[in-house]
């Protein structure tokens, strides 16, 4: 690593620790072991994060990029990691629940979350498995720009360490800061949105005395958008509810009193899992629930570029790239996909010392994987044909 006091050069920076961020760093490192890497990342391990239930196909995945990963999530100090998620159960169409079992499926079983650990979980690994060149730092991205020579990007960051400001330099950056694409739009990216759909969550808890022995995914239909309901570690369960911002409950579910009315009165099995198993609201430290997010179908245009030069290249990835409605339940295996792709792309990029510029191949890739999500959201919104307000009609 070539260095100096005020600024340190990387081969590439990858703004953003989540999963398309790590699965982007281990998949650099095996391609392309001499790569020097930096992840910025400031995320709270301490708080809790949404996007919980990780299907189980993902297992290859995670097994590819570290052969441990498995183990370490199952234990290794991490008892709390995850449970078992034995399948999903939706009223979607009808207001009985049609399942789909796990068994069904050829790898089994998958897992409901603790997002925030398995988030940690990934970043150990990656410092782990290459300590000598990817560097792992905890700070907020601030700016990017490329030098004078527009041979290279400068991007400083604040450090939470030192508390300073630090100025970084790379060929690549890879933008994996989750749906903000916070690095991508300061380069002139622009997300464009396709509906303005928001989740409000609430994560619940209940007495240590009674098992929820309800592993499933639970999937509700409702007038005004839909819920879903899944066991976290710990004794909790999240609930969330899914509608417009223009939709007369958005402003209800934005209350604590508001989001309880509606599950118990738009929802039947989801509203019945809180009240048997005597779930409450959980109350910790600085959390207050309902939480509101964005959780619209997004992409972003470009999602990559280059320097006047074209020297300096930068792509975004997971989230920042394309952000699909939770509905899917494909976010996290599809961002693991997509770091895996650019991880390996930018490492033979960076082996070829830039032979063929990459760019085209991103475009394609990302816009295939773009149509096949959008076809098959419109085809599962079509199949509820119970309700008729402006949601649906929205999506029909
Ligand atoms: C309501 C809801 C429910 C969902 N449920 C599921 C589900 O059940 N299953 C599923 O697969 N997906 C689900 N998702 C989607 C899933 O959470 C995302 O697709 C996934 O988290 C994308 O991963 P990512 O690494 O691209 O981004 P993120 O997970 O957002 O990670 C981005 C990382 O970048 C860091 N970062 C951001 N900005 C900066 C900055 N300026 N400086 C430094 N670091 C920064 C963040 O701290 C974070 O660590 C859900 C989404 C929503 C909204």
């Amino acid at each position: 690593m070539d260095s100096s006091p005020e600024t340190v050069y990387y081969d590439v920076i990858i703004v953003g620790g989540g999963v398309a961020g790590c699965a982007a760093a281990l998949t650099l490192f095996h391609s392309n072991p001499g790569a020097s890497v930096l992840i910025l990342d400031d995320a709270d391990p301490g708080v809790f994060k949404i996007g919980e239930s990780l299907p189980a196909a993902a297992k290859q995945i995670l097994t590819y990029l570290s052969p441990d990963l498995l183990q370490r999530l199952s234990g290794d100090g991490h008892e709390r990691a995850y449970i078992k998620c034995t399948g999903n159960a939706s009223a979607w169409g009808s207001s009985e629940l049609e399942e789909t079992h796990a068994m069904m499926n050829p790898f089994g079983m998958g897992w409901h979350l603790d997002r925030a650990c398995f988030d940690q979980i990934l970043r150990d690994t990656v410092s782990s498995a290459a300590p000598d060149t990817i560097s792992l730092v905890k700070g907020v991205f601030m700016s990017v720009d490329t030098r004078d020579d527009a041979l290279h990007w400068s991007l400083s960051a604040s450090i939470f360490e030192s508390d300073k400001t630090r100025v970084f330099t790379s060929k690549w950056v890879v933008d994996a800061s989750g749906r903000k694409a916070t690095v991508a739009r300061k380069l002139g990216a622009r997300t464009i949105r396709e509906d303005a759909l928001l989740a409000f969550y609430a994560v619940f808890v209940s007495p240590p005395t009674t098992e929820d022995q309800d592993f499933r995914t639970v999937i509700e239909a409702s007038e005004s958008g839909w819920w879903y309901s899944s066991p976290l570690p710990s004794n909790r369960r999240v609930v969330a509810y899914h509608t417009d911002d223009s939709n007369p409950t958005s402003r209800d579910a934005r209350k604590q009193d508001g989001f309880i009315n509606l599950l118990h009165t738009n929802t039947q099995h989801i509203s019945q899992l809180i009240t048997s198993g005597g779930y409450d609201i959980l109350v910790h430290g600085d959390a207050k629930y309902p939480v509101c997010t964005a959780a619209g179908s997004a992409r972003l245009e470009p999602p990559c570029g280059v320097s006047v030069s074209s020297e300096a290249k930068w792509i975004a990835v997971g989230d920042a790239a394309m952000a699909f409605d939770p509905l899917s339940s494909q976010g996290m295996i599809t961002a693991l996909k997509m770091g895996c792709f650019v991880g390996d792309v930018i490492a033979r990029d960076l082996l070829a010392a830039g032979s063929d510029d990459p760019t085209s191949i991103f475009q394609k890739v990302y816009s295939q994987a773009w149509s096949k999500y959008d076809e098959e959201k419109q085809y599962f919104y079509a199949q509820e044909k119970r309700f008729d307000g402006e949601f649906w009609r929205a999506r029909k």
